[in-house]
């Protein structure tokens, strides 16, 4: 593990030693939590394989531990059409989100139907139409392959994050070929379109809007913006037969324009990545929906503490540091070296 993953799991876990004494002062608040996912691998083989990038290094054993831990601490698992419909201000709620379309959901459904839990799966709809698979798991297997350096490979795809689709296909494709922009298997690949329309079918799985080509919308001039969303409206009314209703923002990304190109598609809910519990009812805070990155390489029995706490304060310092400091690092390597560069 890196010393800056050390550093953030440390703050995490100050957070919920802290939040738990506070809860047990003051009591729990009520309210929404709402879980991250992307990639669940089936193992700790798949996750080591390094065909794919391991993101939160969520595995299915992990996956069935966050579920217990949250059933255990009596949140009911709700879905987007029960939070639109109307919660409970007192209750305690958790939504399960995934972001992206891998086809791992599909591993996951029976772990949902044991416990009855919805979960909304937000699709970037362009991988679902072609054979281009997620482009951070391309870089991520590529450096991987060149260099072995996990770290070389985390600081290209965050530099690359940000970019136009265009210059980062364009990266990929100069740097590693095009085929590199192909899936490897069943670990690092999208839904096809059939495995998604049967999965919008299934009465706990929920189809959300995740964008087009996973554009960072902030980064879009207006027009883009909407085009980026409602493409992928169309993409997925056409595959499943219904037009989603929420959003999450690529990167958890937004604004007050991002906000209403989502409005005047059609949606009706949009998460971001911030995190934190959601008050009830959401009122003007429905686009703005907060969430927690769930990891694996945390116990998921504290970062239930945590988020039921609600404490994010050393979190939040550690964050803003971190951020700093690879902000800095990054600009100063790529002036020096031009490693990085895109045009
Ligand atoms: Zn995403």
């Amino acid at each position: 593990m890196t010393l800056a993953a050390q550093i953030i799991q440390k703050s995490m876990r100050a957070d919920a030693l802290l939040g738990t004494k506070r809860r047990l002062f003051f009591g729990e608040r009520p309210g929404l939590v709402v879980g991250l996912f992307h990639n669940v691998f089936r193992n700790e083989t798949d996750l080591r394989s390094g065909l794919a990038n391991p993101l939160e290094e969520m595995t299915l054993d992990r996956f069935k531990a966050f579920l217990w831990e949250w059933h255990n601490a009596g949140y009911r698992f709700v879905s987007v059409q029960e939070i639109l419909d109307g919660l409970d201000p007192m209750g305690q709620f958790i939504l399960i989100s995934f972001d992206d379309g891998y086809r791992s959901i599909l591993d996951i459904l029976p772990e949902l139907e044991n416990y009855k839990a919805p979960a909304v799966v937000f699709i970037t709809s362009a991988n679902i139409e072609t054979d281009i698979g997620f482009w951070p798991n391309t870089v991520y297997r590529e450096e991987m392959a060149r260099h072995g350096s996990k770290a070389n490979a985390s600081t290209l795809i965050e530099h690359l994050k940000g970019k136009s689709t265009d210059q980062i296909q364009r990266f990929i494709c100069d740097r590693y070929g095009y085929t590199a922009l192909r899936p490897r298997g069943e670990i690092d690949r999208p839904l096809t379109r059939d495995e998604l329309a049967k999965l919008s079918h299934h009465p706990l799985i929920e189809i959300g809007n995740h964008t087009s080509d996973h554009a960072d919308l902030t980064a879009c001039q207006t027009d883009e913006c909407f085009r980026q969303i409602v493409t992928c409206q169309d993409s997925l009314a056409r595959i499943t037969g219904r037009k989603p209703v929420a959003i999450a923002y690529p990167y958890g990304r937004f604004n007050a324009d991002v906000i209403l190109s989502a409005q005047k598609a059609g949606l009706q809910l949009g998460f971001s990545c911030e995190e934190g519990k959601n008050r009830l009812p959401l009122n003007g805070m429905a686009f703005k929906v907060k969430r927690y990155d769930i990891l694996g390489t945390m116990g998921q029995a504290e970062q239930c503490q945590r988020a039921r706490s609600d404490m994010t304060l050393c979190w939040s310092i550690t964050k803003y540091l971190l951020h700093t400091i690879i902000k800095y690092r990054d600009r100063a390597r790529e002036q020096k070296t031009g490693f990085g560069r895109v045009a």
